[in-house]
């Protein structure tokens, strides 16, 4: 892995795979990081009471390996939703062009 999972940059990692589930990992993960000061929609209560990651903020770190091309138990999901946020435009074009640009460079490289 090249990134601390407990503690990952806002920016995808070098060797990312998927820019746009990172952002949306890394979003998630932001609001539900255990020193976080937000309103926990899945434990009901305010993170700094709590030391274990949540539920999200577990999902997200599933995500955020998703992204970095491991393959986790909500892998499948993860990408479901990065597609579907992708094809509904509701990403950051920005983004959307970066991806792009890294699928084109990496699927000639491995003949895909
Ligand atoms: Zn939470």
């Amino acid at each position: 892995m090249s990134f601390d999972i407990d503690n990952p940059p806002v920016e995808p990692p070098a060797d990312c795979r998927h820019r746009l589930l990172w952002r949306l990992a890394r979003t998630l993960w932001e609001t539900h990081r255990p020193d976080s000061t937000s309103f926990c929609m899945a434990t009901g209560t305010w993170h700094p009471n709590q030391r274990e990651p949540c539920q999200p903020a577990r999902l997200a770190q599933e995500g955020m390996r998703t992204a970095c091309g491991e393959s986790t138990p909500t892998s499948p999901p993860w990408l479901t939703v990065t597609r579907e946020r992708l094809a509904a435009g509701e990403i950051d074009p920005m983004d959307a062009v970066a991806e792009a640009l890294w699928h084109r460079r990496h699927t000639h490289r491995s003949g895909r």
